[in-house]
Parts: C-alpha cells; sequence; structure tokens
C-alpha cells in the first residue's frame, strides 16, 4: 500500500461556525497524524449545511489522499456527513443490521427503546470500513477509493479521541510514510482528571523538546485516567527507550496513584501482587453485588490467589454468613466503616485467608438519606494482620457507583501491597 502523502482535516458542525465553540478536535488529529509522519495540508470548518460539506469534500479529495472528518454522525436531520460523503463519493448507503442491534442494545441497557431516526446511525455507505465506537451510538466510518481515503469520525472529542488512537495504531498506521511509532498506556486512580493534568504539565514541556519527543494524551473515565504516551523514532528501541524513562517520570510525579505502566488492568496488578507475597483473599460485598469478585476472576489464573466470595445484601445475611455483631449493624447503621470491616473480617477468617475485602454502601438511586446519601460506600481490607477503611462518596447512576467502588476496594489492597 502506498503511504499517504497529504491529509485534509473537515471538522463538521456549525456550533463551529458560532463565536461560542471551537474546533478542538481537528488540533487533536493534527497531532495523531503527525505522530505518523502525515502532514496536514489544510483544514476546514464547514456548518450542518450539504451543498457547503459536499463542496468541501470534493475540493479536499482533490488535494489530499487522505480526508478525516469529525463530526455530523448524530441521529438528527442537521447530522449530514455520512449522506454527504456517500453522495459525493458515489456510493449507496446501506443498513447495517449488526449496527442497527448494537445501537439498540445500548438504548435498552438503559431501560430505552431506540428512536427510530437512531437507525440513520447504522446506514453504511457500500464498501466502507466500520468502525467501532465504544463511547457512543454512531460508529465512525472508513472509505477507501482508489489511492484515497475518507475516516468519519463522531463530533464529541471522547468518542472522537480513542478511535482515532486506535486508528493510529491499526490501518493509518500501515500507511504511514515510515519512522518507528510505539504507544504506552500508563493507568492511574485515585486523583481526578484535573489534578493528574496540573501535575504533569511540567513534564509534557519538557517531553516536547527532546530529540525523540513525547506526545501525552489524558483520557478519563469513570474510577480511573489513562495517560497515552506516543513516541516516534528511527528505531523501535529508541522508541522505547524514551517511554520507559517517560513512564518513570510518571510514577516519580504521581506516586503511588499509578498503578499500571504497562496498560494492565487494576485487577490483574492486584492478582500478580498476591501470587507475588503467595497471599489468598476473600471478599464479602453488599452494593456492588459481587462485582469486585467478578473482576478479580476475570483474570486467567485467578484460582491461585481467590478463595471465596458471599454477597451479603441484607443485614440478616451479613449476621448469618459472616458473623456481624447485629448490635454493630444497630449502633453504626450497615453502611459504616465498622460493619465493613466485620465483613472483611468475618469473610477472611471464614476462609483462613490473608487478605479480606468488605464493600457495603448505597448504590442509589433509592435508599439515600441526608446522613447516608447515595454514593456512600464504606470500604475496609485487611492484609495479613494490618486493616484499613474508608468511606467514599461516589457520583453517578448504580452502575457508575457499583463500578467506582470495586475500584476503590480492588485499589486499597493493591496499595496495601505495595508499601
Ligand atoms: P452526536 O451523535 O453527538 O450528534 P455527531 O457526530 O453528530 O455526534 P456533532 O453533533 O457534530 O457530532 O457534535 C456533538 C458535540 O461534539 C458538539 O456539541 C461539540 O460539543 C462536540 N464537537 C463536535 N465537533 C467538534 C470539534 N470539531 N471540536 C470540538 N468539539 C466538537
Ligand atoms: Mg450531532
Amino acid at each position: 500500500m502506498t503511504p499517504y502523502s497529504r491529509a485534509a482535516i473537515l471538522a463538521v458542525g456549525s456550533e463551529l461556525l458560532t463565536p461560542s465553540r471551537i474546533d478542538t478536535n481537528s488540533l487533536f488529529i493534527t497531532e495523531q497524524l503527525n505522530l505518523l509522519g502525515i502532514e496536514v495540508a489544510f483544514k476546514t470548518v464547514v456548518g450542518d449545511d450539504r451543498e457547503e460539506l459536499a463542496n468541501a469534500v470534493r475540493i479536499a479529495l482533490g488535494r489530499v489522499d487522505l480526508l478525516v472528518c469529525s463530526g455530523g454522525l448524530g441521529p438528527t436531520d442537521d447530522d449530514v456527513t455520512r449522506e454527504v460523503v456517500a453522495e459525493v463519493l458515489n456510493r449507496a448507503l446501506v443498513e447495517d443490521e449488526r449496527i442497527a442491534s448494537r445501537i439498540r442494545t445500548r438504548f435498552e441497557s438503559r431501560g430505552m427503546t431506540m428512536p427510530d431516526i437512531n437507525r440513520r446511525q447504522a446506514m453504511v455507505p457500500v464498501g466502507a470500513r466500520v468502525l467501532a465506537n465504544a463511547n457512543g451510538t454512531a460508529p465512525g466510518l472508513w472509505i477507501d477509493d482508489g489511492t484515497r481515503s475518507v475516516i468519519l469520525l463522531p463530533g464529541p472529542p471522547r468518542e472522537l479521541k480513542p478511535m482515532m488512537m486506535s486508528l493510529v495504531e491499526g490501518p493509518l498506521g500501515e500507511r504511514a510514510p515510515g519512522l518507528s511509532l510505539v504507544r504506552r498506556v500508563i493507568r492511574i486512580t485515585g486523583r481526578t482528571e484535573s489534578h493528574t493534568e496540573e501535575a504533569m504539565r511540567p513534564l509534557y514541556a519538557e517531553w516536547a523538546g527532546r530529540p525523540v519527543p513525547i506526545a501525552a494524551t489524558i483520557l478519563a473515565s469513570l474510577g480511573q485516567i489513562e495517560l497515552h504516551l506516543s513516541a516516534r523514532a528511527a528505531s523501535r528501541e529508541g522508541a522505547d527507550a524514551a517511554l520507559e524513562a517517560a513512564s518513570r517520570e510518571v510514577s516519580e510525579v504521581i506516586g503511588l496513584d499509578v498503578y499500571s505502566r504497562d496498560g494492565r488492568a487494576l485487577e490483574e496488578v492486584l492478582g500478580d501482587l498476591l501470587i507475588a507475597r503467595a497471599l489468598r483473599i476473600a471478599v464479602a460485598e453488599s452494593c456492588t453485588g459481587g462485582l469486585v469478585t467478578s473482576r478479580l476472576t476475570d483474570v486467567p489464573g485467578s484460582s491461585r490467589y481467590v478463595d471465596r466470595a458471599v454477597v451479603t445484601y441484607s443485614n440478616e445475611a451479613k449476621i448469618e454468613l459472616l458473623g456481624v455483631p447485629a448490635a454493630l449493624i444497630e449502633q453504626h447503621g450497615a453502611v459504616s466503616e465498622p460493619v465493613a470491616l466485620a465483613m472483611a473480617e468475618g469473610i477472611r477468617s471464614r476462609a483462613g485467608a490473608n487478605v479480606g475485602i468488605g464493600v457495603t454502601g448505597i448504590a442509589g438511586p433509592g435508599g439515600g438519606t441526608a446522613q447516608k446519601p447515595v454514593g456512600m460506600v464504606a470500604i475496609a481490607a485487611l492484609v495479613t494482620g494490618t486493616s484499613r477503611s474508608r468511606t467514599f462518596s461516589f457520583i453517578g447512576g448504580r452502575e457508575q457507583v457499583k463500578f467506582q467502588a470495586s475500584q476503590a476496594a480492588l485499589d486499597m489492597v493493591r496499595r496495601m501491597l505495595v508499601v
């Protein structure tokens, strides 16, 4: 395949032509293309207007061999990118049943039925490749037209960014004009995106001026922050070495909040720590309904360290299966650190394990009070004779609270094991 020689970016959206909104997607796309050595020849901002958009696409395709478009893939009438690009490239649009059913499932998982207009997002130009969108309904599209390619990505930056990055690692990277691009994902938990960004800023500035420059992108998701570092160098080894040094510097700045410098998931990191110290773990969960254990057992080989777990949702279950004193629940309430500690100790001692976790909280949306609002979760961990407990206030819906609680519980044990 011939490498791309020049790219153009087309940012679609009438809001981007107002004084109040700026096109930032093209900056990110440019950064990612530059990492591959692909230069951006020009870029255009155009409103949600069929004719303007068609003209902009025609002009771009006459001048470059790679066109990346952002925005206008939504379900509403003003989202016209898909249709206009198909028309300019002379391709019919056909409904892709797999996309339609994925969108339907996305709505149903939130207890809604899919509005009929969302079927637009399942329309695919003949011969196009569908690009998965993990954070939204609109998939991206990749259309090859002779030696030229057109890529359509959704407008919301949190959807576009991960999609663009996976293209750089995949099909775009394959048509890059040389140089090795290497990436590394650093995962962080226990601090916010802005605190991470603030702490990292001096490093970003320094990295940009190095012989092998390091580019960094911060991606925040529930309960964790990812720092994606990338380096481009003449050799793979050169890029790897630069990234290794940079990732060590991140650890120096961020400290224990970095749980993985090689993209490993929290449950894998914890599993490795348990194996290294030959420890076995037992879990007692209430509001997480087994999620902590589910994540622990997602890791192949976890039978080496997971002993047992119980879900004790009712007070009776906590008393009966874990030996939590009824008086303790009476005195502190079921959602409290003393009860979380008693749950952790109850399961740990019954299992004869070295490590115990207790989680009890209010996942919502009902059940909250002024003293104990929805999202309040008490978590306790016991590790070979030492104990720790903490009360968290998580935000979000039921699923979000459950995930963040599982994250905090796994992380609490990790922190006790690494020191
Ligand atoms: P949706 O399904 O959300 O409608 P879409 O692909 O149609 O997706 P747009 O409607 O064009 O995307 O944009 C959705 C939101 O994404 C905008 O309100 C804006 O906040 C953001 N956005 C769109 N384009 C850009 C851009 N070029 N730079 C930064 N933000 C953008
Ligand atoms: Mg839209």
